[in-house]
């Protein structure tokens, strides 16, 4: 028998307002409804009805990561730097790692991602190529310290991740590998209900070769995406594929260098400016070892130099100033990027012709750069034609012109090829006798975003409003009345849970029928059945959550209707 839930008997408080801080639909309606709570900026609660979907939704992950021959496995959170080290990725990552250390002193950081230990594990596990292909996937909590945690579960620091990984000896192997997870993340969001597509994306920190995202089509999204209505061409705008061509730089002429003491600070920054250390600047473009990690530039962005400055110190400073915007107002613009001070995105302005720029990465409707990956594709001291790219711009592959839109990344396939299995010298003895080298992918799905995603998606102006196989409950029975309606109310919900429906019965006394409809509205289970006006006949109403679809049927109709 299905589980009845009581309403009486249920830890939930809706609410009638938003929260003053969430702005966007998911974040509004998944603490009003009862299905989070906020600890910390990015650290969530999950609540009785918000655990419930999200378990729903990792077991839809777990069925389809199982039926790709996927092993589950649990590795810590709380793991040693070496790993990271070895990688890089310690540095690499710079402010996005929560790094902590032990009472001996030892340090420690609270895993963003787990490349490095899963191939320790494989490299200790498998010795042979026998032992392979192997996938082994985890659902688990990972740590990133985000720079901007908004928009409720969504982006959070603490979140919940179903990382897989593949192990493979042949590119071949690989490629298969990555199809299996590819079918298995359709599979995955077809049966989540979840609106998606699934386009080109470039690795970033990961490294590798191939890579694909499945993007969830929604305005509080925080990536943009290009789609052919003609072709199945459609690609995160950061991996548009046009080519770059780089541009001399003697228009601009060449970055001014700060000459610093050993250590420059922000004070000889701002020394080195003639101005106090407090200043907001514009017409600056700051680089510290090697990365961009601020830009001001005329326009609507500044660099607040004081926030700046525990990051320049004690690294090294160059500067592009004022002289390389001259006469370009109109045409540039930048700021300091939505995934912090240590990866600034560039896009460009419309206006800006080819041969010019530096912008950023606020991605803005309709518009965003072609193919620019700062590190990847240009230095600092790189003059980039930068090319917008704009919704009605030609597909590369058939010239009908592209749609842009905003969504949310759910989930992100990679081939990592042999950069893991180089690190940690992950070698199996293959056919011949001798070690192969293995070859990675790694494939990751925010389960937690995964409830944000569909809530943006499915939610209308009455509130949640969830897909079958994930929603915290098949029906939602609603007691509109007294004694009478509650005991037929409470009848039905017996019958519904005997014949396998998961049911939430709202039972509470002295809560108005109103209020009641409110809060079921509000929480979003599919079907509503009320005992109301008719219950003396044994006559309840279903309603379709979404459509509002209204029927009167007997007891016996109803539960045969919904089970
Ligand atoms: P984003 O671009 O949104 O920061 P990412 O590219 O950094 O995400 P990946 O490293 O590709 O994320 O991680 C795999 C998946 O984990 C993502 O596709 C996303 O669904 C999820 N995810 C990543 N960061 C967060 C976060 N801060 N909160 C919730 N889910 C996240
Ligand atoms: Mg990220
Ligand atoms: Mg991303
Ligand atoms: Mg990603």
């Amino acid at each position: 028998m299905a589980q009845v839930q009581r309403m009486s008997r249920l830890m939930v408080k809706t609410l009638r307002d938003d929260p003053a801080d969430a702005e966007t639909l998911n974040h509004k309606l998944l603490v009003r409804a009862g299905y989070v709570r906020r600890t910390a900026a990015g650290i969530w609660t999950w609540l009785p009805l918000g655990k419930k979907v999200y378990e729903n939704i990792a077991r839809v992950v777990r069925e389809e990561m199982d039926a790709i021959g996927g092993q589950e496995v649990l590795l810590p959170a709380l793991l040693p730097k070496e790993p990271y080290e070895a990688s890089g990725r310690y540095e690499e990552y710079g402010d996005l790692l929560f790094r902590l250390k032990d009472r001996k002193g030892a340090d420690y950081l609270l895993g963003p991602t787990h490349e490095e230990i899963f191939t320790q594990v494989v490299k200790d596990q498998c010795s042979s190529y026998k032992d392979l292909p192997v996938i082994l996937y985890q659902i688990q909590t990972k740590y990133r310290d985000e720079a901007r945690p908004r928009a409720g579960v969504l982006r959070g620091r603490e979140f919940q991740m179903k990382d897989s990984y593949s192990f493979d000896t042949t590119d071949e192997g690989l490629a298969e590998s990555y199809a299996l997870h590819r079918g298995a993340y359709q599979r995955i969001f077809e049966r989540l209900g979840l609106d998606y597509r699934i386009v080109s994306a470039v690795a970033g920190a990961m490294g590798g070769s191939k890579s694909e995202e499945f993007l969830a089509p929604a305005p509080a999204g925080e990536d943009t995406f290009v789609d052919c209505p003609a072709c199945d061409y459609a690609a995160n705008t950061e991996a548009v594929t046009f080519a770059l061509a780089p541009v001399d730089g003697s228009a601009h002429g060449p970055a001014e260098e700060l000459d610093t003491p050993d250590t420059p600070t922000i004070e000889t920054l701002a020394e080195h400016l003639g101005v106090p250390a407090s200043a907001t600047l514009k017409n600056l473009l700051v680089k510290v070892d090697g990365e961009i990690v601020a830009v001001g530039v005329p326009g609507d962005r500044e660099v607040d130099l004081g926030k700046l400055g525990e990051h320049l110190a004690p690294a090294e400073v160059e500067l592009v100033t004022a002289e390389d915007f001259e006469g370009r107002d109109d045409l540039v613009r930048g700021y300091v990027g939505p995934q912090g001070l240590d990866k600034v995105r560039y896009i460009a302005d419309p206006r800006v012709a080819p041969g010019t720029a530096w912008i950023t990465g606020a991605n803005k409707q309709d518009k965003h750069v072609k193919n620019v990956v700062c590190g990847r594709d240009f230095e600092v001291d790189d003059y980039l034609d930068v090319v917008v790219v704009e919704a009605g711009d030609p597909c590369p592959n058939c010239g009908t012109g592209l749609k842009l839109d905003r969504a949310i990344e759910i989930g992100h396939i990679f081939q990592l090829g042999r950069k893991y299995a180089d690190t940690f010298q992950l070698d199996v003895l293959g056919k011949e006798g001798k070690p192969v080298r293995v070859t990675m992918g790694s494939y990751g799905i925010g389960v937690s975003r995964a409830v944000a995603a569909l809530a943006e998606q499915t939610a209308d102006d009455k509130g949640l409003c969830w897909p079958k196989e994930v929603a915290p409950a098949d029906v939602h029975v609603v007691a509109a009345g007294k004694a009478l309606q509650t005991e037929l109310a409470l009848d039905v919900a017996e019958k519904l849970g005997a014949a396998g429906a998961r049911v939430l019965v709202d039972d509470r006394a002295g809560v108005s029928p109103g209020v009641k409809f409110t809060d079921a509205e509000l929480i979003g289970v599919p079907q509503i059945l009320v005992a109301g006006r008719r219950s003396a006949e044994g006559i309840v109403e279903l309603k379709d959550r979404r459509t509002g679809e209204r029927e009167e049927l007997s007891v016996e109709e109803a539960v045969a209707r919904l089970t």
